[in-house]
């Protein structure tokens, strides 16, 4: 069929629609295909009979195959060769290849090709990993380094599965996947039904194993690991999403997935982190709440902080002081920092710490005692008590285990006569 004289003024058009020369490269075919594709989508307002004569350009200088052919015998010998130019994709169908689904508008459509299979582009699902940082991380920013392996089309077989790129319909469902067959189910009444295609298993292709690409063994991807990059950037706060766009595995007719990393931000043995405020405890002895203190704390970022008191300042237990501009950076806004929030614990001398001596010297530069000073009488008039250490945490949770097993007592008894129990 190809047995005539070339016709060499029909072999130049679909360079000239796409704008390329006749030696470009598949990756310029592509950069000019995708850049007048988008400019021309009737979506866009573009001309329907412009974007389709790209489209088909774009279908035959793409295939290796089909290029050979028009560039020796032009567009019509192609034409006879595909059966008279029925054989030509729905615009929009190659067009859909190229980006993904919904590359106008996150819409999902589906085009029937050609050869009556319905081509759809899939999503691939995101794969979630959750990422451990320091609080360090957080403050400062960093970039960590992950290996991780996934699948990418086979670079060989560019996921066509086979070595001549050939489709490998299924002869038997011509790749629709699925077959009609008809089944006598009583005399003269005939069940049409569709089964899943057994010869490919509902894939609608075959490929022969002669035909078979040696790197994938005709499964379209293979595996690759990569490292990736993941920055961390200042102030992110723990569960924050980093979104590595098209990093999931990739697939045939399948828009990639992205990889997406759920900050975990680690606790702190010093710091403690509220939105972008911090917060620490910090213990400092009597002597230091009653006459001032100062100490040195190492900030997130190694720098040394002086913290001291104010001349003449007394810091009582449980107190709170802050600092300005040393919390966490504001995400997004770095130069923006929280606050620096100081608990103070004081730390009192044990029992007994104190002679009969120092006890007096302190009474008399500490303030005198509350009150009224206790007379005789006073005292006879009371009843002595004595007070015993006790552990109040533990307390409470003997008490509450009580009431619960009188409780479950009380429901056992529900029937049973109470017994009133009168309190002297
Ligand atoms: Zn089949
Ligand atoms: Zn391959």
């Amino acid at each position: 069929m190809f047995g005539r004289a070339p016709r060499r003024s029909n072999n130049s058009k679909y360079y000239e629609v796409l704008g390329v020369s006749k030696t470009a490269s598949q990756d310029e075919l592509k950069k000019a295909y995708r850049k007048s594709a988008i400019k021309n989508h009737p979506d866009k307002g573009g001309d329907p009979e412009k974007f389709k004569e790209l489209s088909q350009a774009y279908e035959v200088l793409s295939d290796p195959e089909k290029r050979d052919i028009y560039d020796q015998y032009g567009e019509d010998a192609l034409k006879e060769g595909m059966g008279g130019g029925s054989d030509f994709h729905n615009p929009f169908d190659i067009f859909e290849q190229f980006f993904g689904g919904g590359a106008f508008g996150g819409k999902q459509q589906m085009f029937p090709g050609s050869s009556s299979r319905v081509r759809r582009q899939k999503r691939g699902e995101d794969v979630v990993h959750t990422l451990k940082v320091s609080l360090e991380d957080a403050y400062t920013g960093s970039t960590k380094k992950l290996s991780l392996s996934r699948n990418i089309l086979c670079p060989k077989c560019k996921g066509k599965g086979s070595k001549s790129g050939a489709p490998g319909t299924c002869y038997s469902c011509h790749g629709v996947g699925v077959k009609n067959i008809m089944r006598q189910i009583g005399l003269g009444m005939i069940q049409h039904m569709q089964t899943v295609c057994p010869e490919c298993k509902g894939s609608g292709e075959i490929i022969s194993d002669r035909d078979k690409c040696t790197n994938c063994r005709a499964s379209k991807v293979v595996q690759e690991k990569k490292v990736l990059e993941v920055h961390i950037e200042k102030g992110m706060q723990h569960g924050h999403k980093i979104v590595l766009e098209g990093e999931a595995d990739q697939a045939p007719d399948t828009v990639t997935g992205d990889i997406v990393f759920i900050l975990q931000v680690k606790e702190h043995p010093r710091f403690k982190r509220k939105y972008d405020d911090l917060f620490i405890e910090h213990t400092i002895s009597l002597t230091e709440a009653l006459c001032g203190f100062q100490f040195i704390l190492t900030h997130l970022d190694s720098r040394q902080l002086l913290i001291k008191s104010n001349r003449g300042e007394i810091i009582k237990p449980g107190q709170h002081k802050a600092i300005n501009d040393e919390g966490m950076p504001h995400h997004g806004r770095p130069f923006m920092k929280g606050r620096l929030f100081v608990e103070f614990n004081v730390e009192f001398p044990e029992s007994g710490a104190l002679s009969r001596d120092q006890r007096g010297a302190l009474e008399k530069i500490l303030p005198p005692k509350p009150g009224k000073q206790l007379s005789d009488m006073d005292l006879d008039q009371c009843e002595e008590t004595i007070m015993h250490d006790v552990n109040i945490e533990e307390e409470m949770r003997r008490k509450q285990y009580q009431r619960q097993q009188e409780a479950y007592d009380e429901d056992e008894e529900a029937a049973a006569p109470r017994v009133q129990c009168a309190q002297q």
